[in-house]
């Protein structure tokens, strides 16, 4: 029991932790890179912007000739600061060595500022970067009246509001998907449940089963047809099959308790009648002993018949495939059994349409095919025929085995291949037998991948038609 809990929990883990990977990880990430290229967004039209108001100043500059004439220094102030107050951007102007010659706070006048950006306008091109701190510089050259590079304008601006602003939509989209992530976990568990609690309780249900208890079954939802459902429903169907072959099992044994106990009740009386007579005369003890004979014989036959028939169901010893000539074999058969068949002046015909060859085991073949043509001789009356035939086709060999005699009602045929079957059983025991026969003939059939058929009419005949591959295949 623990350990099919324990299994059960196995898969409920594996399914959270597959929820977790394919779900909840993804989930993140995406908000993530979501945050991440909209704040880059911001930032690069932040840029776009700085540069842009740089440019504008730059050219004001050149226009106003404020780095080539000392005298505007006052006006270049006043201008300077206007533009930050207006634009609320800080403005610093460098010369073409990085000295500050303006700067809208005032406080880096005089400075020199050797900033990458600078150094970039001045060799290269306008730029614009992020620095650490999260403030923007967009800076662009300035240049005189010939185009010549005499210093840099740098606008500067803090990011704070872009952050802001995004932190403003992370907040909420945090707190959905937390409610997401709990509403899709809710929904994980609930549906392993569905599943491990079935699974679980197939397990508990086989368990049993294998304990002993056959009877158990596993109570089936027709409305869910899903797998687990149809898992059950095949290993009911399994149990069903057990419980089959656990009575017929048991059966057998109770029929081959009584079938032994018939001889041996007439053994036992028939002994005591001579104990007990001590004064009977040689004759009745010669004939009492030719009887309790007789049974011993029968018993013997039925011992013979079961264990062959237990060799074929265990399979206990391999059957010796080998490719033998058909046709010898029925011509051996028929030779051995004419004699029985002359007692009772039975026409027995043979027939091989054809010369066949076929991977048979030939012991086991020769017996399943005698029982066959003995019942025939057996339950047909004096004067009548049996006919063996011999055919084939690409794949099978066909051996019919017909007869003229009593024949078998229409709902016998189903039970005849059962084990001790006997249609008639007061006639058995006149005419032997063990009603073991056809059981040993089917097994023997089967064993070699083929098929027995019968067709019979009552007081007109009965035809058995014994399908054998022509090769075996394993
Ligand atoms: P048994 O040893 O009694 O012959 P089998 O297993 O060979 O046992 O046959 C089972 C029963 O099938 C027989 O008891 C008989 O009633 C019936 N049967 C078999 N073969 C024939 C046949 N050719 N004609 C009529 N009945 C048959």
């Amino acid at each position: 029991m623990g350990k099919i809990r324990h299994s059960s929990y196995k898969i409920r883990l594996m399914l959270i932790i597959t929820y977790i990977c394919a779900g909840i990880i993804p989930l993140l990430l995406f908000t993530v890179v979501v945050f991440k290229t909209t704040e880059n967004y911001f930032i690069d039209e932040r840029k776009k912007e700085l540069l842009n108001q740089a440019n504008v100043y730059s050219g004001h500059i050149t226009i106003s000739g404020y780095m080539s004439d000392s005298s505007n220094k006052r006006a270049f102030d006043r201008d300077i600061e206007l533009t930050s107050e207006q634009s609320g951007y800080r403005i610093i102007v460098t010369d073409d060595m990085g000295a500050v010659v303006n700067d809208s706070n005032g406080t880096e006048i005089g400075k020199t500022v050797l900033l990458p950006e600078i150094m970039e306008a001045l060799e290269k091109k306008d730029v614009a970067t992020e620095q650490k701190n999260g403030n923007i510089y967009a800076v662009t050259s300035v240049v005189d009246e010939n185009g010549k590079k005499i210093g840099t304008v740098l606008v500067a601006e803090e990011t704070t509001d872009i952050e802001d602003m995004v932190n403003g939509i992370k907040k909420p989209i945090y707190v959905m998907n937390v409610l997401i992530s709990f509403i899709v976990l809710a929904f994980v568990l609930v549906m392993s449940q569905t599943i491990t609690g079935p699974l679980s309780k197939l397990l508990e249900v086989i368990r049993s089963m294998s304990e002993g208890h056959l009877d158990t079954r596993m109570p089936v939802d027709e409305c869910s047809n899903n797998e687990i459902m149809q898992m059950a429903v095949a290993v009911n169907n399994m149990a069903d099959a057990l419980e089959q072959v656990e009575t017929s099992r048991q059966n057998f044994v109770s029929n081959v308790s009584h079938e032994l106990k018939t001889p041996l009740s007439s053994i036992k009386v028939l002994s005591e009648s001579i104990l007990l007579n001590s004064e009977a005369p040689k004759e009745m003890y010669i004939e009492f002993l030719k009887d309790i004979n007789s049974e011993v014989d029968r018993m013997n036959e039925m011992i013979n018949d079961l264990l062959t028939l237990v060799r074929l169901d265990q399979k206990e010893v391999p059957l010796n495939f080998k490719t033998e000539s058909i046709n010898d074999v029925l011509e051996d058969i028929i030779k051995r059994l004419r004699p029985l068949a002359d007692n009772k002046e039975i026409d027995l015909q043979y027939n091989a349409v054809k010369e066949v060859e076929a991977d048979i085991d030939r012991t086991k073949i020769t017996l399943a095919i005698s029982n066959l043509v003995e019942n025939a001789i057996k339950y047909t009356d004096n004067g009548g025929n049996v006919k063996v035939t011999l055919d084939c086709d690409h794949q099978n060999t066909f051996i019919t085995v017909a007869d003229n005699g009593i024949g078998m009602a229409e709902d016998e045929l189903q039970n005849i291949f059962q084990r001790f079957y006997r249609i008639d059983k007061t006639r058995a025991r006149e005419t032997g037998g063990t009603g073991l026969g056809l059981s040993i003939t089917r097994s023997t059939v089967m064993l070699h991948n083929g098929s027995i058929k019968v067709t019979s009419h009552e007081n007109e005949g009965t035809t058995f038609v014994v399908r054998i591959p022509l090769t075996h295949v394993d």
